[in-house]
């Protein structure tokens, strides 16, 4: 199937309050650019470097969300456009793109990405640590980003009991905090493989990429 045709699948089997990342990492500008003029306008990378390459490639009314694991040194690459960075693990992080966003003048919106799967290569952090981070007076004071919400990855398996368990941890988790944090919007869950699990489990975003755009070699 076309791009444009899986597209609209993957949209027809959304609830309406659930937004899509269209995951573009690996993909060519045309490819991309299929998807945008069926309609999507939000996508994502993993790749702060891929991403601002095309980003100059690309219309401007596309919303670029940063997925992947965050290198300090590259957020000045992005820091002029990025929506919304996704992968945000560490208070270091967030005050570098705190300061990279005041240069330019942004408030840059953030969700920090939460460790729930039981793979070690999965990055994030803690419950507790997030509990910390966001008492924290040094976060506290960053006047240039904005925390919308939690992100997290279940484990890859297929033992969908697994990741039912891991997503209900964390809808618990960012239901906990919404109270305390008025500003929290956005529980940032699902993958092609686990978007319908996750959107059982409370997420509002699901970030999509081979089934829209197939397999990446
Ligand atoms: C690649 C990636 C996705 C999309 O994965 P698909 O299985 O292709 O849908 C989602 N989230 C993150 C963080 C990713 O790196």
């Amino acid at each position: 199937m076309s791009i444009k045709a899986n597209l609209q699948v993957v949209l027809d089997s959304l609830p309406k309050d659930v937004m899509l990342i269209a995951v573009s990492k690996t993909k060519t500008i045309a490819e991309i650019k299929e998807a945008y003029d069926a309609g999507q306008r939000h996508f994502g990378e993993n790749r702060i470097q891929e991403m601002a390459e095309k980003q100059t490639q690309l219309p401007d009314d596309i919303r670029w969300h940063m997925i992947g694991h965050l290198q300090r040194n590259k957020v000045k690459y992005m820091a002029e456009f990025v929506h919304l960075i996704h992968g945000v693990d560490k208070l270091k992080t967030l005050k570098e793109i705190n300061k990279r966003a005041k240069s330019c003048g942004r408030v840059i919106h953030c969700l920090l990405q939460a460790k729930i799967a039981e793979e070690d290569s999965k990055f994030g952090m803690s419950f507790e640590d997030i509990e910390k981070l966001l008492q924290s007076e040094t976060y506290q004071k960053l006047k240039n980003i904005q925390i919308d919400g939690l992100m997290g990855m279940a484990t890859f398996t297929g033992n969908t009991s697994q990741i039912n368990k891991e997503f209900e941890q964390l809808h618990l988790f960012y239901k906990k905090l919404k109270p305390l944090y008025p500003q929290f919007k956005t529980l940032s869950m699902g993958m092609s493989g686990d978007y319908k699990i996750a959107i059982e489990n409370g997420s509002n975003m699901v970030r999509i990429g081979s089934a829209i755009f197939g397999n990446r070699s």
